[in-house]
């Protein structure tokens, strides 16, 4: 029998207020806890899974359920968990980013040491996060900025018909730096070219995701030309040639619900980083629990996107803090830093 036992857990988040974007508006979203212990020591993990991806809160419930036992006995390193897990044939990325998180949880704990040190992280703090204003009527949203004034960085969610009247309306009450975040939504060169036209004037510091991920020959025309950074999302889960990326984006935004695994993330950054490409690392909805875990490879980052714990009412877990200036801390605690909230 196996030292190792694991298990799934209701983690759905509510949110604070309803959350839209270009694809759909959200009020909770089904996230899963795994557990797992061995040696009275509990290492905790937390899939974010998204509709966009395929995924749901039975797949990944089902991705743990069929890991055969023992699965964990003769894993001894972080790079051996990402490779028996990568190796199981079942494609649900947010699920393997929970496993592994869990066990890495439990390692660090075992250890007694916080994930941060044993991974000689560059600091124990990421960039000052972007907080991010979800689509709404437009008095809705300047309310939102208002509410969002501690934060230095906005996150704009566009690709509507309105994106000019959206940013019109933030600039009339701040002029804090905007990333903006299109998600797919301008689905012409022409329209993409427009909409960054009017944006390069308007202090934003980078485009996400400009046009669709289907359309990559349209954007790397669209990179040659822009102003602006743009930053790959959906053009990029984790497995695609980044030499490609590279020909259309200068960025990628790293979530580890997509790309599956810390071990590959931090592999991830080297090898953008030896193609001059710039990183951002983002996160869907989640708790302080999987954000612990973006913001341990957001340190390595050069922007980070991680306010999704910040959306939502009662987190499950507790101990990451924000500096005043916005930057996610990871505690001196072991393993992820985090505890469940009693
Ligand atoms: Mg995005």
């Amino acid at each position: 029998m196996s030292r190792f036992s694991i298990e799934t857990f209701d983690n759905e988040l509510a949110l604070e207020n309803p959350f839209t974007i270009a694809r759909g508006t959200k009020e909770t979203v089904p996230n899963v806890g795994v557990r797992l212990r061995a040696d009275r020591i509990t290492g905790y993990g937390e899939a974010g899974p998204n509709s966009r991806y395929d995924e749901d809160a039975e797949k990944v419930m089902a991705f743990v359920a069929q890991l055969p036992d023992p699965f964990f006995d003769d894993i001894d390193a972080p790079h051996a968990v990402a490779k028996k897990l990568h190796d199981v044939n079942m494609p649900v990325q947010s699920a393997r980013a929970a496993v592994e998180m869990a066990w890495l949880d439990w390692w660090g704990k075992s250890h007694q040491q916080p994930l941060w040190k044993l991974w000689e992280a560059p600091s124990n703090k990421t960039p000052s996060t972007s907080f991010t204003i979800g689509l709404d009527e437009i008095d809705v949203m300047q309310h939102k900025v208002e509410e969002a004034a501690e934060y230095p960085i906005l996150k704009v969610k566009l690709g509507t018909d309105r994106d000019r009247k959206i940013i019109r309306a933030i600039r009339e009450i701040t002029d804090k730096p905007i990333r903006v975040d299109a998600n797919e939504g301008w689905e012409t060169l022409d329209v993409a070219k427009e909409q960054i036209t009017f944006l390069a004037d308007q202090n934003i510091e980078l485009v996400e995701q400009p046009m669709p991920a289907a359309m990559h020959d349209k954007m790397t025309e669209l990179k040659q030309w822009s102003p602006l950074p743009l930053m790959a999302d959906e053009s990029f889960k984790g497995n695609e040639n980044l030499d490609k990326t590279a020909e259309a984006f200068h960025g990628i935004n790293i979530k580890l619900m997509k790309i599956g695994s810390l071990v590959k993330a931090r592999e991830v950054i080297q090898q953008a980083r030896a193609r001059d490409l710039q990183v951002m690392v983002g996160c869907m909805i989640e708790s302080s629990l999987a954000i612990s875990a973006g913001a341990l490879i957001g340190t390595w980052a050069d922007y980070v996107d991680l306010d999704g714990f910040l959306l939502i009412k009662d987190d499950p877990f507790e101990g990451l803090e924000l500096t005043t200036d916005k930057e996610v801390q990871l505690s001196d605690n072991p393993g992820l830093g985090v505890h469940p909230r009693d």
